[in-house]
């Protein structure tokens, strides 16, 4: 399977798919249609029944070769990539048996060192594939797809070995937080699914952030300096000091684990008028609510004080938690964990501090935690993949869809 999973990968990582904030499209970008087209052709191939959208969500169905009932399971991955650093002209490199040592990266001049990287020791002995060192290997989420594709082989050259109905998703602009954006629930059609995106070996996570994005104006009144006492209102500082309301330590650089934080990400404006780009996070949907009403606490402390209304504030959800959706059904991370435990690999539920398809689509009405993939040092130029871990993930895959003919699930 080893070498199989190396071929795929090179083939897939090769066929630039960087997705684009900027596009209004779904797809965000057209190349992202190069490799949907040569996967749907290479599931037709399969024996796989296929259906695309307009939009590039590429769906297929294996059928299920058992007469028992039992539930529909999916398996998604994302075929974009980072529009965080290039990702054209992808050069992968295969490194067998990993040393643990420092990896040169091409001519480039970077290296992937343990001594910056230590999670690298988790792979030492492993064959690895990395770039040259001038793009991102785009393994995420890449990786996923090759997993998915390698099980659904698996099952098509394996007709005797048990699984009920598959349906698989491949989907366009995960990275620009619009995966689900036109994901059609009801089209896929499953009881409950897992995205393959997920990063080192045991990674089953189920917990995401909720998360909001705050947009905040300060509304100035500029004079000349020079004459401005009790005239000029400078919505410069106004913003700084909004910002030194908000409590100091709840920020990303001072927290972890399950502690939420209110990050400042851009700030721009001169005297007139200034605005500050915030995203709010938190596990807690009461702590997440409190730290809007926080927000909007001080906006209103603040505008009190003027005879207008300086400072506005624009709050939208962009996810939540979807462990709220996924804890009710605990068969779905119960079978995951058995199947781990088959394949002796621990599982790691911590939970994730940021979001995944999944917490959207748990919301949508498919229950879906998110699964280690076996890459890292995601979105930049030392990004790898194990293909051992990923020889683990594609197991986990057919392990799943097996197992779930074995019990009587509720569906
Ligand atoms: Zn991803």
């Amino acid at each position: 399977m080893k070498s199989a999973i190396i071929e795929r990968l090179t083939r897939y990582v090769t066929i630039n798919t960087q997705s684009d904030p900027y596009s209004e499209t779904t797809p965000s970008t057209l190349q992202q249609w190069d490799l949907l087209r040569l996967l749907e052709e290479e599931l037709k191939a399969m024996g796989l029944e296929t259906d695309m959208d307009e939009y590039g969500y590429l769906f297929a169905t294996l059928p299920s070769n058992i007469d028992k009932d039992v539930p529909t399971i999916g398996f998604l991955a994302h075929v974009d990539t980072s529009p965080d650093f290039n990702a054209a002209n992808v050069k992968p490199q295969v490194i067998e048996q990993y040393d643990g040592g420092v990896i040169q990266l091409g001519d480039s001049g970077r290296e992937i060192d343990p001594a910056v990287f230590p999670d690298m020791q988790k792979v030492k002995g492993h064959t690895l594939m990395t770039t040259d060192g001038t793009s991102l290997l785009g393994a995420d989420d890449k990786a996923g797809i090759v997993e998915i594709m390698e099980a659904m082989h698996y099952f098509t050259t394996h007709p005797d070995v048990p699984h009920g109905r598959i349906r698989v998703a491949f989907t366009p602009d995960e990275e620009i937080g619009r995966g689900p954006h036109r994901f059609d629930v009801e089209r896929f059609d499953a009881d409950f699914a897992y995205t393959m995106d997920g990063s080192q070996l045991g990674e089953l996570q189920y917990e995401s952030f909720n998360a909001a994005e705050a947009v905040v104006t300060f509304e100035g009144v500029n004079v000349h300096p020079g004459s401005a006492k009790h005239k000029m209102v400078n919505a410069l500082n106004l913003a700084t000091y909004f910002n030194q309301l908000l409590p100091a330590e709840e920020v990303p650089e001072h927290t972890e684990g399950y502690e939420g934080f209110y990050h400042l990400m851009h700030l721009e404006g001169n005297v007139e008028k200034a605005t500050a780009q915030y995203i709010i996070r938190d596990h807690d949907r009461e702590l997440f609510e409190k730290r809007k009403q926080q927000m909007i606490h001080i906006q209103r402390e603040i505008n009190a004080r003027y005879h207008y209304q300086p400072i506005n504030i624009v709050i939208k959800d962009q996810y939540h938690n979807m462990v709220e959706k996924i804890l009710p059904h605990p068969h779905i991370i119960d079978l995951a964990k058995a199947v781990f435990a088959d394949l002796e690999i621990t599982p790691n539920t911590e939970p994730i501090r940021g979001g995944t398809d999944g917490s959207q689509l748990s919301y949508m009405g498919l229950p879906t935690p998110n699964i280690f993939t076996g890459c890292d040092n995601f979105h930049g130029p030392y990004e790898y993949a194990s293909i051992d871990v990923m020889t683990l993930a594609t197991q986990v895959i057919i392990g799943i869809a097996q197992k779930a003919t074995e019990t009587e699930l509720e569906q």
